[in-house]
């Protein structure tokens, strides 16, 4: 009897990256996977089990990584965004209260509890859309007391979601007014007790134009890293500075946005094995320019894609919409596109070994889709294909349809 399955879905098309490393192609084919204690226990054969579930012929993949968000945070920045629409400056955006500071100023302002119900409704609507793992980042505290408030808020939030999450200290996300040198030696200790209480896995750092020096990225995550984090930065999203390889050189798992990297840098990322991880839709939502994704996987980099959602850069979260972008706009093929939103994202979250792909003693963390081609998940770029997710083997969220006319 404890030889039952807990569950079997049978007459599916699995399509699936396979191992724990980056991807860039897909395995497709027929089978039912069977499910035990939230895991995957058989691919080719239906086991005997508890429950049965005809797949109806529909394509199962793994449950969308995203690999980067600025979850929690609370407010919206509606008003900013029909200024930038408008053709307003950026200084006009700033003088009618918008920017990066007003988050930070309802942030600071916020409880614990307002960030965690704001963050679970984001869960929910990511789940709705078929993401079973996500990153969160602080980085609208900017100061010790309000960094560590949201950190705690993610701690909460993966307690009361389905869904894995990841903790990132974005404690560098704009430059407080004391400025860098000061704010280096504040945020120092910040790791430092952020560490002890074990409430991020890594360290995070804007290093731009407009954002944080060279000199202070490089010193940020040299000293994350002897504290034991792992690291990654926000690079060259608006300037062509070299931090993306700097960062490569220092080990960082990834780099992130890369609008404006260097040719000279990429062969350094290959090299490091840093993954790059593009987030279409911020330039979408901005109309600035897509990062070169064809350059950077034609010359050796794995490149893992997530949505940066957020109040003020980019609102869209869905995996569907930023895969049609990953494909439209980073020319992107469609095998390339799903492995970066699924195994590569988790790898880039430390999690390939237990996410990522639909494979025996993996997660059960699956997503129905009803559609005749993986073509259609870009070309028609909608969560109403997808019918049913799975987390850790247990349904989460159904799309019945139930409209009634
Ligand atoms: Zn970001």
């Amino acid at each position: 009897m404890t030889n039952l399955a807990d569950l079997n879905i049978f007459n599916v098309k699995i399509a699936t990256p396979a191992g724990k490393t980056p991807s860039r192609s897909l395995k497709v084919f027929e089978g039912a996977i069977s499910i035990k204690d939230g895991k995957i226990i058989s691919l080719t054969q239906a086991l005997p089990a508890r429950y049965e579930m005809d797949g109806k012929g529909m394509f199962a993949l793994p449950g969308f990584v995203d690999a980067h968000t600025h979850i929690p945070f609370v407010g919206q920045r509606s008003k900013e965004f029909i200024l930038r629409a408008e053709g307003k400056s950026y200084e006009e955006l700033l003088k009618n209260g918008g920017g990066i500071y007003s988050t930070v100023n309802l942030v600071r302002k916020a409880s614990v509890e307002d960030l965690v119900q704001s963050a679970q409704k984001h869960a929910r609507w990511l789940l709705k859309a078929g993401v079973t793992t996500f990153e969160c980042k602080s980085g609208y505290g900017l100061n010790k007391k309000d960094e560590i408030k949201q950190l705690k808020a993610i701690k909460e939030l993966s307690s009361k979601i389905p869904q894995n999450v990841v903790a990132t200290f974005l404690g560098a996300h704009a430059v407080p007014p004391q400025g860098e040198k000061a704010y280096l030696l504040e945020l120092k200790e910040t790791l430092k007790f952020v560490k002890e209480e074990e409430l991020a896995e890594f360290v995070d750092v804007f290093c731009d134009e407009g954002a944080f020096s060279i000199e202070f990225s490089y010193e940020l995550l040299r000293y994350s890293k002897e504290l034991g984090f792992k690291v990654r930065a926000h690079a060259e999203e608006l300037s062509g500075n070299g931090f993306a390889a700097m960062a490569s050189q220092i080990g960082a798992v990834s780099v992130d946005h890369l609008l404006k990297i260097k040719e000279n840098e990429i062969p350094v990322l290959a090299a490091n094995k840093t993954m790059a991880v593009l987030m279409p839709a911020t330039s979408f939502f901005l109309k600035t320019d897509y990062a070169p994704a064809r350059k950077l996987l034609d010359n050796g980099v794995y490149v893992a894609l997530g949505s940066d959602f957020n109040p003020g850069s980019n609102t869209f979260y869905s995996p569907f919409f930023i895969i049609h972008l990953a494909v439209n706009h980073l020319k992107m093929s469609v095998e390339e596109a799903i492995s970066a939103y699924t195994l590569n994202s988790a790898y880039v979250l430390g999690m390939s070994d237990k996410v990522g792909s639909i494979e025996v003693g993996k997660q059960a963390d699956i997503i129905l889709l009803d559609i005749p081609s993986l073509d259609h998940i870009p070309y028609l770029p909608t969560e109403e294909t997808l019918k049913i997710v799975f987390k850790n083997g247990r349904k989460v969220f159904e799309n019945k349809d139930n409209i009634s006319w």
